[in-house]
């Protein structure tokens, strides 16, 4: 069985048919990427699947339960982190505090259970440090641990990005165009790391991106949507060469 199933997916703005009628799975451990011109719904795609946004209709699916009529705080702890392709960081923070916020979503608040299960508070404290500290090493962040978000060049932000959603120990993440804004050298580590994560996290990737060489070199998958509506489905050899798509891309 699939890992996340997406059934006749649809959402309507007032006239704008942003999303109308997506339907794909994902199996478990693959890299699917989905791609489309500018304004095609991926990023709405991905806002439904988080739950940010109510379809108009269709069903979401994920490891086996039907996620549609969940809040957007339920979703994270089910095991599907996202990047968002305007980076959503807090940038007064430092790097490695932007990680912990990102973990707290596992934490109860509850002071008085706190204050009676301490050792067990104590324990998950340490457990949110080590998976954060694992992150930081995975994405070579050690030197920027300490540094405000504000002051870090546009690149590395980009990569404490999809720090923020490795900390939460995802089966699925949901990155939004991780290469957009990068240099040649920085897109690369970025597939170097999608790779990793998959290999040695055991991670589903889903995303979104332009970067058709990247979306070569790391996807087992391609989905091509225009205007809301799915194109094609296949390799990205396969994708790339269909008239539709070209013609999408085109403007024709
Ligand atoms: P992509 O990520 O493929 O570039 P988007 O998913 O961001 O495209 O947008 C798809 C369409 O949906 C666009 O026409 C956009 O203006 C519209 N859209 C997205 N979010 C909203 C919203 N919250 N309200 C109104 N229109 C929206
Ligand atoms: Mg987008």
């Amino acid at each position: 069985m699939s890992l996340l199933a997406v059934e006749d997916l649809a959402i309507h703005f007032g006239g704008v048919k942003a999303v109308d009628g997506v339907s794909f799975e994902v199996e478990a451990g693959e890299v699917f990427a989905i791609i489309g011109p500018n304004g095609a719904g991926k990023s709405t795609i991905f806002n439904l699947i988080s739950r940010l946004y109510e379809p108009t209709r269709g069903r979401i699916h994920f490891d086996g339960a039907d996620i549609t009529a969940l809040k957007a705080h339920q979703i994270a702890p089910l095991g599907i982190a996202r990047t968002f392709q305007n980076i959503e960081l807090f940038d007064h923070s430092t790097v490695l505090d932007n990680l912990l916020m990102g973990r707290h979503i596992h934490r109860r608040t509850n002071f008085v259970q706190d204050i009676l299960f301490l050792p067990k508070v104590r324990r998950e404290e340490r457990e949110h440090r080590r998976r954060v500290e694992e992150v930081i090493a995975f994405l070579e962040l050690e030197h920027y641990r300490g540094k405000h978000i504000a002051g870090l060049p546009y690149g590395v932000r980009k990569v404490v990005e999809i720090g923020r959603a490795l900390a939460l120990g995802p089966k699925l993440i949901l990155l939004d165009e991780p290469a957009s804004g990068l240099s040649v050298e920085e897109s690369q580590d970025v597939a170097f790391w999608i790779e990793d994560m998959r290999r040695d996290m055991g991670l589903t990737v889903l995303m979104v991106e332009h970067d058709m060489g990247l979306v070569t070199q790391v996807s087992d998958r391609v989905l091509a949507v225009a205007n809301g509506r799915p194109l094609a489905l296949g390799t990205a050899a396969e994708v790339q060469a269909d008239p539709e798509v070209q013609a999408a891309y085109l403007g024709t």
